[in-house]
């Protein structure tokens, strides 16, 4: 076979997913399970991880020569020195309400887009109620940790939502003046090396001594890599929101575009508020794959809808009192399902025009991930509205992340 190989670790909002490549990037091994409790207990976090690393194969385990994790974005835990939490994990959604004071205080963050569940009002929150001699770390930050039986450390992408900066490569000054700046990690950029796996982990787990642990990303930028796309690929994420991704040379600076920076490489995305949530909310998915068979993609629906969850907007246009418009509603489930489809498409279509427009030449062909990748129907619908190539994916964060610690095992040499 192509030795070595290269791990990949995401923890998801329901369960872990582990997966292997080799160095020709073909995906050789993965493996899931669930959490037994759910996304706030840092004790399914280990065991999940402890569970699929011990069920590796044996030839594949000793020749793992590097390492990399992913998280939820924004999902928070608070430990003390020697990394042993002191109180559940809060997860990304929730959003501290009684916060908000805190955050109003704070000038450069009051009015941006950290101000709502961003990782800074979890921050306040849990040092108000633990004190500031704590570490807060995110979840991919606490379990890299984990391996290295060290958690000084935090990945770059994993914290712009507590104020670190990718182009200053400083944290918001806001967040410097802050009495809890010493809870936050020293950055290691996506890609570098972390460390090596500590040797208590690598006999328990049977793992080998000098796995190379590598800074990973989040979440969503692994979904990303998982596709592998060339530099003429877009990505888009077709999950609760509308997200389109793009490697780009540098940030895109415009209202509603997020630039991260993922082993090396700038990847710009503009996240809408419409998106397949709004699918859920009138259909089953159950129903979804039944009335999607039911559409002609080929010809339009004649239905103009607006499929916003809530008022406002924030990409491709940025309109905070755009108003939903779900309505009338046809009497054929099939046909209002199809005007929905459509009406999130063209969303995405003005989307891959903005981006021209702010000069990141249209992608030649689009790989499509998440719960809408599923669907053949509006693959067809979206190719007919775009005017351009789409390709269905099922690829997993896990590969990404994975292939990731394969690149930069390469880059380390
Ligand atoms: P996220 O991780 O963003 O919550 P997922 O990628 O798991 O989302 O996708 C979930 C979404 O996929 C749901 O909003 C659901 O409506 C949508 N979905 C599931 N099946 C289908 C389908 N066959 N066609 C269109 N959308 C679907």
């Amino acid at each position: 076979g192509s030795l070595p190989l290269a791990l990949g670790i995401d923890l998801g909002t329901s369960g872990v997913r582990i997966a292997i490549v080799n160095r020709n990037k073909d995906l050789i091994y993965t493996s899931s399970v669930n959490y037994e409790n759910n996304l706030e207990d840092y004790h399914d976090w280990i065991n999940s991880c402890e569970k699929l690393i011990r069920e590796i194969p044996k030839s594949f385990k000793s020749n793992l020569v590097a390492c990399s994790v992913d998280g939820t974005s924004g999902t928070i835990i608070a430990c003390d020195f020697q990394g042993d939490p002191i109180s559940k994990a809060v997860p990304y959604h929730s959003n501290c309400i009684d916060e908000t004071k805190g955050i109003l205080k704070l000038s450069t963050i009051k009015n941006s887009s950290l101000e709502r569940y961003s990782s800074i009002r979890k921050a306040l929150y849990l040092t108000n109620k633990y004190g500031c001699d704590i570490l807060l770390r995110h979840q991919a930050d606490w379990i890299t940790g984990w391996l290295l039986n060290n958690w000084d450390l935090g990945e770059e992408g994993n914290n712009i939502k507590l104020g670190w900066n990718l182009l200053s490569k400083t944290w918001l000054k806001d967040v410097q003046n802050l009495e809890w700046r010493n809870c936050l990690p020293k950055i290691i950029s996506s890609g570098n090396l972390f460390g090596t796996v500590s040797s208590s982990i690598s006999k328990r787990l049977d793992l080998p001594r000098n796995l190379k642990v590598f800074a990973g990303t989040t979440d969503s930028n692994a979904a990303v890599l998982a596709v592998n796309p060339s530099s003429t690929d877009g990505v888009t994420v077709l999950g609760s929101t509308l997200v389109i991704k793009r490697f780009v040379n540098g940030p895109i600076r415009s209202h509603g575009i997020t630039n991260h920076l993922v082993g090396g490489q700038w990847l710009s995305g503009g996240a809408s508020n419409t998106g397949a949530a709004v699918l859920r909310r009138f259909f089953s998915d159950e129903d979804l794959i039944e009335l999607s068979r039911q559409i002609n993609p080929e010809i339009d629906s004649g239905l103009k809808l607006m499929p916003l969850m809530i008022k406002g907007e924030r990409f491709p246009v940025n309109d905070p009192d755009l108003e939903p418009i779900l309505g009338p509603r046809p009497t054929s489930d099939s046909l209002y399902l199809h005007g929905l489809l459509e009406s999130i498409a063209r969303i995405e279509a003005q989307g891959w025009n903005k981006f021209e427009k702010l000069g990141i030449k249209a992608p030649q062909r689009i790989i499509t991930i998440g719960g809408g990748a599923r669907n053949p129907q509006w693959r067809r619908i979206r190719e007919r509205i775009i005017g351009i190539p789409i390709l269905s994916s099922k690829k997993q964060p896990a590969e990404g992340v994975a292939l990731l610690a394969m690149q930069s095992i390469h880059k380390s040499l």
